[in-house]
This record gives structure tokens, sequence and C-alpha cells, in this order.
């Protein structure tokens, strides 16, 4: 029996869509379907679901995963799905705000890394994805639905407008792959963007910075002002690396970059060399 359309089940339960919780319903059960699919979900898996709203991915989810949280910051869709569900133990809904829980600590109780999914709220998609990078070492992988626009600047290589901070930071944690893209006619209400899906598997990437928050501020100050050369940027900003500016320029040597370049052709590998020479030289003050 297929289920009904977003728009009827809205209807039925007297709700009206929420643009400010970016409310766009999967309309296809077969996109949801590939999205799973893209989870290679197993028995034994627990799944993080973000913002499951009337549930399109949350059931084809529960058939397949061995315990599932799906996180809804909409209480009425909270409530909504409790009931849907509640005949299915594996599953349990939170009436919560995915950005303040605490993926770590899931892991832990679970005993094991997490899988996330979600089709994305559009106005939480980067601070979710900077949340992922901090906490990657809960994550087994992530098949995020988000902005075509983001997932470019999310997989961009140096040299263009796309490639920045996101770029840097996620390809640090996290191989990625684009698996495919959908126009607005795949959601109620259609949005004025097109999607990607974009899946993100944690890696070891080599050689690792020594501190990971330190790497973070480093790439924050090159591209704060993108248009300046990053010894100028780093200069200006260098009391934040805890560095004195003048220190700057033989850094920037040490770490083989050239320091008339701008933050966006360096490559992620050169952050972080440069972020294990700041790391390096603070140490060495610090002694
Ligand atoms: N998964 C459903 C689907 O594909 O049809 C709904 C996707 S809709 C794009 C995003 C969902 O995330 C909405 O149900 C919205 O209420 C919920 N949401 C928005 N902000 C959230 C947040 N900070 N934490 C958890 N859920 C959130």
């Amino acid at each position: 029996m297929s289920s009904p359309s977003p728009r009827t089940l809205l209807e039925r339960l007297g709700l009206r869509p929420r643009k400010s919780l970016g409310q766009h319903f999967l309309t296809q059960p077969r996109v949801a379907q590939r999205l799973v699919a893209a989870l290679e979900l197993t028995p034994e898996d627990v799944v993080l679901e973000v913002g499951p709203g009337l549930g399109a991915l949350t059931r084809p989810l529960a058939e397949k995963a061995g315990r599932l949280v799906a996180l809804e910051l909409d209480a009425r869709l909270a409530d909504f799905l409790r009931q849907e569900f509640q005949a299915s133990p594996q599953v349990l809904i939170l009436c919560q705000d995915v950005l303040s829980c605490d993926f770590p600590a899931l892991a832990r109780e679970a005993g094991r890394p997490l899988k996330v999914v979600g089709n994305l709220p559009y106005q939480i998609t980067s601070p979710l994805l900077f949340k992922l990078a901090r906490e990657q070492e809960a994550l087994e992988r992530a098949v995020l639905m988000m902005q075509q626009e983001v997932a470019r600047r999310l997989t961009a290589a140096p040299g263009g407008k796309d490639y920045g901070i996101l770029s840097v930071l996620l390809q640090y944690h996290f191989a990625l792959e684009s698996l495919f893209s959908l126009g607005p006619a795949n959601f109620y209400p259609p949005p004025q963007v097109q999607s990607t899906v974009v899946r993100l598997r944690p890696r070891p990437f080599q050689p690792a910075a020594v501190d990971a928050e330190l790497l973070r501020r480093l790439v924050r100050l090159a591209f704060a002002q993108r248009r300046k050369t990053l010894a100028n940027s780093l200069a200006a900003g260098a009391g934040e690396l805890g560095l004195s500016p003048a220190r700057v320029p033989e850094l920037l040597q040490a770490a083989g970059i050239e320091p008339h370049r701008r933050a966006e052709t360096v490559k992620v590998a050169e952050f972080v060399a440069l972020a294990n020479q700041v790391a390096a030289c603070r140490k060495a003050k610090g002694a």
C-alpha cells in the first residue's frame, strides 16, 4: 500500500510546512530508498536521522537499522511520528535540535560509531557539517541531502570561488562523494534550489594535524578576507593563533607556502603543514 503524499498527510494533520524549519518533504519513495541504500545498513547499525519530518526516510530506515534515533525539532511532527512508530521498539523519536545532540556520547552509549542520514533543513547545513567534522570519531558515515551549491563547496578543489572553509575542513575529516542530484519537484513544498546527496566517510588524513582545533582556527582566519594574501590575513589575526605577526613569513616558508598566495589556492595538505608549523612554534615558545 503506498503512503499518502506529504501534502495529504499535512492536510489530515491540519498542519502547514514551516519555512523557518526548512520543511521540504520528500515526495518520492524511490528517492528515499536511494538515500537509505547509500548507508549500506546492517542489522547491527545504529542510525541517527536528522529531521525525520513526516517519516519519508524513517520508514525504510526502520526496516533495516538495528536501532534508529530520529531528532525532530518540530514538536507537532515528533508527536505524529511517535504514534506512527509506537509498534517499533527499535525506533526512538526525540523532539530535539540536532545541533545540541552529543554524537560522541550517543556513539559511546550505542557501543559503535553512528550512521547519520537526513534530508537537511537548509538553515543548519553548514553548522551541522562543521559539527560532524568536530565529532568525526563518533561517525561511521553520513549520507546527507543538501543544497547543490553547498555540495559544490564541500567537494571543490583549490583555485576557485567555491573552495573555502567548508571544503578544507570537511575534506580533511572525510572522503566525500556527490552521489546524485534532484530538482525541486521531488519535494513538497518545492524549494527554490537544486539538491545533491553527498556521502561522507571519516578518514585519517595523512599526515595528520597535531591539533585539529588549531587547524580549524587557522583555516577560518585564512579565509576571513579572501582577497588578502595569506601572509597578510594571518599576520592580522596572529594573536588568535597565539603567535606574533613577525613569525608568520618564516612559518609559511617552513610549510612550503609562498606568502603572496591567497587562501583559495592552498591545498588541504598545505594547511595541515602550516598548522603543524604553528603548533611547533607555540610549543617551542611555551617550552
Ligand atoms: N526527512 C523529511 C523528508 O525527507 O521528507 C523532512 C526533511 S525537511 C527538509 C527537514 C526536517 O528537519 C523538518 O522536518 C524540520 O522540522 C526538521 N528540522 C529543522 N531544524 C532542525 C533541527 N535543528 N534539528 C532537528 N530537526 C530539524
